[in-house]
């Protein structure tokens, strides 16, 4: 029999998650309901369901699945300030936008998961997600969002949970602290508070600047961004597109789910380098000092 709950628990489990991944260093918090995801895809910019249903559904991955929390960790802002220096290293970005991050992602989620597992309620940790798959047909038909996924589509659970919106750059832009945030989640059978959605698109509509400081040309003035150009990362892992994609199916699997997996934080190290593009398309946007 499925387990219920009533209005003032619901109200009450909300609150005490909500405080629990903020106490463990969320920045952000939301909640979407599953059937939120059901909604027609459009592709536009600032539209609430902006992002291509790439991965699994909630449900597959949790079966019972009933609402999506979606938590968003800061970069702090001297990550960017260093990492647009010209110093030959990636070591801050590397770490403290990647690998630390996906930890601490780790971490708020495993813990929101086991505390409302403690009520009752079935949960799994999705955690950072990071991309590790390629479909190739959705780069081929030119998608919005190109070919690179992970299990879970993370952006697309931020809108839908009312933690950001989506940006001409393809990343989520959170209220207070704009570009400059990683994502994780938690599926749970929980009926949790639904949050409420942020309407129309973060970008100024004359702003320019992710586009223009994009070494790649990988970010259109539409918002379409192209990720086999991105992932070549200012030429590192290839220069053609042939190369491009070649290098690209090394680390991720393009034809089956069980092989050629992307080992993220390897990329990491410093001198093996991690976006020596230096993630400029983050790094320049604007929108962290909107507030
Ligand atoms: S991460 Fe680098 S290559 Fe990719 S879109 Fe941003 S600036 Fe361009
Ligand atoms: S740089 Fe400008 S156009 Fe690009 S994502 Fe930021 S605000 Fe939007």
């Amino acid at each position: 029999m499925e387990k219920s709950i009533s209005g003032t628990e619901r109200h009450t489990l909300t609150q005490t998650i909500f405080d629990l991944a903020s106490d463990l260093g969320a920045v952000v918090v939301g909640i979407a309901p599953v059937d939120r995801f059901h909604a027609e895809n459009s592709h536009g910019l600032g539209s609430g369901s902006s992002y291509t249903a790439t991965g699994y559904a909630a449900e597959d991955l949790l079966p019972g699945a009933r609402s999506v929390l979606v938590v968003a960790v800061r970069i702090p802002h001297g990550v960017f300030a260093s990492s647009l220096t010209p110093l030959e290293t990636t070591y801050v970005f590397g770490n403290f936008g990647y690998v630390h991050l996906n930890r601490l992602l780790n971490h708020i989620t495993y813990n929101v998961a086991c505390h409302l597992e403690d009520q009752g309620w079935t949960s799994l940790p999705i955690g950072a997600c990071g991309a590790s798959r390629c479909d190739l047909q959705s780069y081929e038909e030119g998608l919005t969002i190109s070919p690179l996924h992970g299990i879970f589509n993370l952006k697309r659970a931020a809108v839908l949970s009312g933690v950001g919106r989506r940006t001409r750059s393809g990343l989520i832009a959170t209220s207070l602290h704009g570009t400059r945030v990683r994502l994780g989640a938690v599926i749970t059978a929980a009926d949790l508070v639904a949050s409420p959605m942020i309407e129309g698109t973060p970008c100024p509509s004359q702003c320019r600047i992710c586009v223009e400081s994009c070494p790649m040309n990988a970010i259109n003035v539409e918002g379409h961004v192209n990720h086999v150009a991105c992932f070549s990362d200012n030429g590192r892992r290839g220069t053609t597109e042939s190369e491009i994609l070649s290098e690209m199916s090394r680390a991720f699997p393009i034809i089956d789910t069980q092989s050629g997996y992307l080992a993220h934080e390897h990329a990491a190290i410093d001198g093996s380098g991690n976006r020596v593009c230096r993630a400029a398309c983050m790094a320049a946007c604007p929108l962290w000092k909107v507030g």
